[in-house]
């Protein structure tokens, strides 16, 4: 009840949630009291999450924060959503989110952004981002409207939304979660994750969502270990890799300074900092902003005005013409973009200059993580390079927004785990996080160095 006002009060200003199912969410949470009380609690039971409208959500409608599947009422449900659940979690409503997830500021929804809850100590009336493209998600947890949330992250739509919001956030190996029932937006790239207020929170919900699924090919099959017990584990003798190439110029002193903070807390809990390098990061960003766009036009390609929500010329007897119209008045501005970028590095004459040359330098980029994971066991970096901007800043300049990706689209690229954690504050008071990336499917080592960092 108390997270259903926190709706009620809050929700018409931030305007994270774009579906509230309150009273779905009383009725379920009589059936979590009735089952506590005959002893059949799950490991979730009663606890109130958001869901970002990127999953499919049996009976409720998922929009993907688009025209083009407004109305959309899905026949069944994602299975990570299916999973938290069968653990007795209770669901008070879908979360807002960048269109098709395509964004870093929540502001490309085709109903409206998302506010910050966080505001500057000098300029308190600047309406701050929550960040992208999970920005619904991490801006009711961070309201305290849900006690946690899913997300996804294609290239750190889960993390840079934690970090500007002030909470944590994991996204998991590639292929720890099921993405049956995900909205796709880059199949490759694509990860479900948690969350919440702290580490040992995330940790706790990603046990419920990860797991083998036989509906998705790219599923792994390994067993889901305690995640939670991982953030008891201690830090010493961790050697913990410090990225050269991540010191980027321009990068603004609180950054640096909450890094160099953050690894001095790990040292004195007792892991070791090794300086690496990851040679080919600086190809990172044109890399991931050419793959994900080649997958994004491919998965698009299905919003035809037939198959699903919107469909724009009734009449016409020209189908050619139903899809045009359609997509024309169903597709954002972003959405757009990335469908014709996409297009273009897969067409006959560009495809090996492009696509097929991010390819390889995506397998370089892995090549890079597995060389130093013989001389660390986890690498801490910053997760975004700067605090919460204002709607408006960036905005002007699509590079510019891209650039909030520096930081996280490498673990997407390779597939690695990677956390955000709330680490510190900027002189506006705005919440600063760190990122830990991890070796593939050693989420446990992640949680420790994350939970030793909190
Ligand atoms: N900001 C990145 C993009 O716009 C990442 C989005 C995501 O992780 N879904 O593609």
């Amino acid at each position: 009840r108390a997270h259903v006002e926190a709706i009620e009060a809050l929700n018409p200003r931030l305007n994270a949630l774009l579906t509230v199912t309150a009273e779905h969410a009383m009725e379920a949470a009589k059936g979590s009291d009735a089952k506590r009380a005959r002893g059949e609690a799950g490991p979730l039971e009663g606890i109130p999450l958001a869901i970002k409208d990127l999953f499919c959500t049996e009976g409720v409608q998922t929009t993907a924060a688009s025209k083009i599947l407004e109305g959309f009422i899905p026949p069944y449900e994602s299975t990570v959503t299916s999973k938290l659940k069968r653990d007795g979690a209770v669901f008070l409503g879908k979360a807002n989110l960048d269109e098709f997830a395509m964004g870093s500021s929540n502001l490309t929804s085709a109903y409206g952004g998302v506010l910050n809850p966080w505001s500057r100590r000098n300029d308190p009336d600047a309406r701050l981002v929550p960040g992208g493209s999970s920005g619904g998600s991490a801006a009711a947890v961070a309201a305290r409207m849900a006690l946690g949330a899913t997300g996804t992250d294609t290239g750190g739509s889960i993390r840079q939304p934690a970090a500007f919001c002030g909470i944590a956030g994991i996204k998991p190996t590639y292929g720890r979660c099921s993405r049956f029932g995900i909205v796709a937006f880059a199949s490759s790239l694509d990860q479900a994750g948690p969350f919440a207020r702290t580490v040992e929170d995330c940790a706790i919900l990603l046990r419920s969502m990860a797991g083998h699924d036989p509906k998705d090919s790219t599923s792994a099959d390994k067993p889901v270990p305690d995640f939670a017990k991982a953030c008891t584990r201690s830090v010493k003798g961790l050697r913990i890799g410090v990225p050269k190439e991540y010191r980027l110029d321009g990068t603004p002193p609180e950054i640096e300074k909450l890094w160099r903070q953050g690894l001095d807390w790990l040292r004195e809990a007792g892991a070791e900092i090794v300086e690496i390098s990851l040679p080919h990061t600086q190809y990172a960003l044109p890399t991931y902003y050419i793959v994900a766009p080649a997958e994004a036009s491919s998965n698009l390609a299905r919003y035809d005005g037939v198959r699903f929500g919107l469909r724009v010329a009734e009449k016409t007897s020209d189908l050619r013409d139903l899809y045009e119209r359609t997509r024309e008045a169903g597709f954002g501005q972003e959405v757009r973009r990335r469908i014709m970028i996409g297009t273009y590095v897969l067409s006959a004459g560009y495809y090996d200059a492009y696509y097929l040359k991010a390819q390889k330098v995506r397998a370089l980029i892995a090549r890079d993580f597995r060389e130093a994971w013989s001389q660390v066991d986890a690498i801490v970096t910053p997760a975004t390079p700067s605090a919460a901007f204002a709607e408006g800043e960036n905005s002007d300049d699509p590079i510019k927004m891209y650039l909030n990706d520096v930081f996280t689209v490498t673990a997407n690229l390779a597939g690695l785990p990677g956390l955000a954690v709330p680490a510190g504050l900027d002189p506006q008071g705005l919440p600063l996080g760190l990122q830990v990336i991890g070796r593939p499917f050693d989420e446990e080592t992640v949680f420790a160095v994350g939970a030793a960092i909190e």
